[in-house]
Parts: structure tokens; sequence; C-alpha cells
């Protein structure tokens, strides 16, 4: 099977020729990942931020089960069914007020090109064509479609090939005012520069509250994020949201945004919507937005195939109540201490140059980017998954983990430190 894998089949971001080793998994349950080969690794990713409630879990299956019998998909031109409704009325609920209007995709990155596509239209509605731009932040990632590609930071975002094909937004520097810290005037004034000098033609600020993730996992001051929202008003500039990775507890909020008590015109949400079951996702808007966009016979120009997938939403609305009926913020609280106290003692250690930690979520950046195949290696043979990129290894576990799982997560860290000394980096082991 791997034999064959390696040969036919493309993982994330890799080669053909030379991929990265993938372990072959034979199933999952609680946070644990069962290999092929019989051994059992305690999960730290929760698949990429989505495994929230921990892997095969009886009341999600049930779901999924419950809603198979019925319909597993039918279109949504057209038609209309009880799970996509009801996810809807649970993600009005749970999001800020104004946000009233759902549109349901399939991927984090397409959410993200709907809501680019709501701002743009938005503005082209109005009359105003020339407020065609994005202004975002460096250090950003909003997935891999062109339009999401062309927000993301154009070094660390992973898409500098594709520099000469994209269109070219409005990037202010990644705010260096951490989280839980003041607005530094030098971040406030290289943002409130570059959106009073190009408001005219800009149609909209994006960004990832509070958390930046894949472009470097990175918190940032909720001041900032205050300040960005403040002048999104005052100059006329919708403010796109983008909770993909945040949404739904991450950080100790439910939503990000609520760090800075700030509500967008537009929203994107995925990841741990479905409790990592399938893949769905969702951008919410405001009523000024959605009836700008549909005054004088106007239609947004979207729709996925699989759009409002029943399976999908109806596995979202069970995730969600999961969550609520849980101590979700006591459960993110206690992993934020954990971490805290396992992980903050490593910054003294030679290899590292920073460790942050925010809600279920802890972060270690080394100096030297690290060798991923080889700490891939020990973090298996040491019977955990954790996946580092660039100069970071981080660990964002189901919050459903228990703090032995927890413990043996950060000592394995701590152990891998002692590894990248001893490998040197070179381009085929990154
Ligand atoms: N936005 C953010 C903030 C993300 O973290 C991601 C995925 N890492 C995306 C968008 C893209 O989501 P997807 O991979 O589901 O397309």
């Amino acid at each position: 099977m791997i034999d064959f894998d390696r040969k036919h089949i493309w993982h994330p971001y890799t080669s053909m020729l030379d991929p990265l080793p993938a372990y072959a998994v034979e199933s999952a349950s609680g946070v644990r990942i069962r290999l092929t080969d019989g051994r059992e690794l305690v999960d730290g990713m929760a698949s990429w931020w989505c495994a929230i409630h921990g892997y095969n879990h009886p009341v999600l299956n049930a779901a999924i089960q419950d809603q198979l019998g019925r319909m597993a998909h039918v279109m949504f031109g057209g038609l209309t069914h009880a799970p996509a409704v009801a996810l809807a009325e649970r993600l009005i609920a749970l999001t800020p007020r104004d946000l009233q209007h759902v549109f349901f995709s399939d991927s984090g990155s397409v959410a993200v090109e709907v809501a680019i596509k709501m701002a743009l239209q938005y503005w082209f509605a109005a009359g105003r064509d020339t407020k065609s731009r994005l202004l975002t932040i460096r250090g950003g990632y909003h997935g891999d479609t062109f339009g999401a590609m062309a927000v993301c930071d154009p070094v660390t975002g992973m898409h500098e090939l594709f520099r000469s094909v994209l269109p070219q937004h409005l990037f202010a520097p990644r705010p260096e005012s951490r989280f839980g810290e003041p607005l530094s005037g030098v971040d406030a004034d290289a943002f409130e520069s570059l959106i009073r000098a190009n408001h005219h033609e800009l149609a909209a600020v994006i960004l990832e509250p509070i958390v930046q993730g894949a472009g470097g996992m990175w918190f940032y001051s909720a001041d900032y994020l205050r300040r960005v929202a403040d002048l999104c008003a005052e100059l006329d500039v919708l403010l796109i949201l983008d909770e993909i990775a945040t949404g739904f507890g991450r950080t100790g909020k439910m939503l990000a945004g609520e760090h800075a008590d700030v509500s967008p015109d537009i929203l994107c949400l995925g990841k741990a919507m479905t409790g990592g079951t399938v893949s769905l996702a969702a951008t919410l808007t405001t009523a000024r937005v959605a009836t700008g966009i549909s005054a004088g016979g106007g239609v947004l120009m979207h729709g996925p195939t699989f759009m409002g997938n029943p399976l999908a939403t109806a596995v979202a609305s069970a995730s969600i109540d999961l969550l609520q009926a849980d101590d979700w913020q006591g459960r993110v609280a206690g992993l934020e201490a954990q971490l805290a106290d396992q992980l903050l003692p490593l910054a003294a250690h030679p290899a590292v140059l920073d460790v942050r930690v925010l809600g279920a979520i802890g972060v270690v950046q080394t100096r030297r980017p690290v060798p991923v195949a080889e700490l891939q290696r020990h973090f298996v043979e040491q019977g955990v998954w954790i996946r580092p990129f660039n100069d970071l290894i981080y660990l964002m576990p189901p919050y459903t983990i228990s703090s032995e799982d927890v413990s043996r997560l950060t000592r394995t860290i701590e152990s891998a430190l002692d590894v990248l000394e001893e490998v040197p980096v070179s381009p085929e082991n990154r």
C-alpha cells in the first residue's frame, strides 16, 4: 500500500519524485491514531485543527448514519433540507448578531473565495468598481485557491511561485504587538497609513483574527484587530475575518474575533465545524452586504455541486451541539494552562527562538527550520503524532485530550529539540 501511495498519490505540498514519508493509518479513535503496523500515536494535531472532539466519536458517527438513512446528498440549486437549515440557524446564533446570511461551501479555501467575491460584488453593485483590491497583513494564510493565495503572505504563505499571475493586493507588515500586549505605535501607523492612502480602491481588509496559522503561528494584539475594524468602518472598507482555523473554541473564545469584540462584514468558517469528520465551510455576511449584492436583481455568482451537503451539515450541527453541551471553555482553559506550564520553559533551550501559547494552541519556534522527515520519525517512534513545518513545532490537540497525553506530547517535543541539534537541515529533509 505504502509503495503504491508513494508512486501514485500526491500528498499535501510534496514532490511526486521524492515525497516526504507517509504513515499508513488503520483507524483512529479518541485521541489515538492507530497505524497499520499496530503502533498507536497520541494525536497532537487534531488533523489540522479539525477533530476537536477526537476521532470516531459516537455522537458524530450517529449523526452521519442517521442522515445517511434519509439521503447522502441532493443538489442545493432549487432544493433545500432540514440539516442545512438547522446548521444555518446555529451558525447565525453563535456568530455576531449582524451576520444573518449563510453561504455553504465545501472547503475553507472556497469559503475565502466566496468571501472575496461577496466583497467585490457588493462594491460592483454599488457602482463603485474601483473598489476592487484587498488589504491584508503579512504572515497570513487563507488557502490554496487563486483568490485565497493572492492574500496569503507572499513569502511564508508558500505561494511565492505564483506571484506573477496573482492579483496584486496590499500587504501591511505583520503586527509585532503580541497577544496580551497593547498595540504599538509602529504597528498602528503602518496599517493606518496604508488603508488611509488606498481606501478608495479597497473592497475589503481580510485577516485571520488574533492567530495567524499556517503562515507562521503568530498571535497578535487584540488592540490591533480592534484598530483595524475601526479604520475599516471609518473608511468604508469591508472587513473579512477568516475564522477557518480559529473558530469553534480553539483560542479560548468561540470565535477569535471575540477577543477584540469585533464584528466583521463577512466571516469564514470551516475546519472544526464538522468536528473533523467531513469537509464543510461557510461564509456568513450581514444584511447590508447581502442586500447590496442582491439589489436590482443581482445574484451571488457561486454554487458548488456539493453545496450544503446533508451529511456534512447534519454532522456539523451535532458537533456544535456537542461542543456547547460540554464545558469546552473549561477544557480549553485547562489545556492553555498545561501547555503554558510545560512548553514555556522550553524557551531556555538553545535550539528555541520563541514559545507561545493561546487557548488550545502551543507553539515552539526554533532558531532554524526543522528537518521535517527526521523529526516526524522521532515523533512516531515516541508514539505521538506532531507535524512540524518550517521552524515551527506546534500542538493543536483535540479538546478531549487527557492531561497525561498532553504531558506525553510536550515531553516528546522537549526530546525532539535535542534531536534537532544533531540533524543538519538539507533541502531533502525539510
Ligand atoms: N484559512 C485559514 C485560516 C486556514 O488555516 C486554512 C487551512 N489551513 C484555510 C483558510 C483553507 O482551508 P482548506 O484547507 O479547507 O481549503
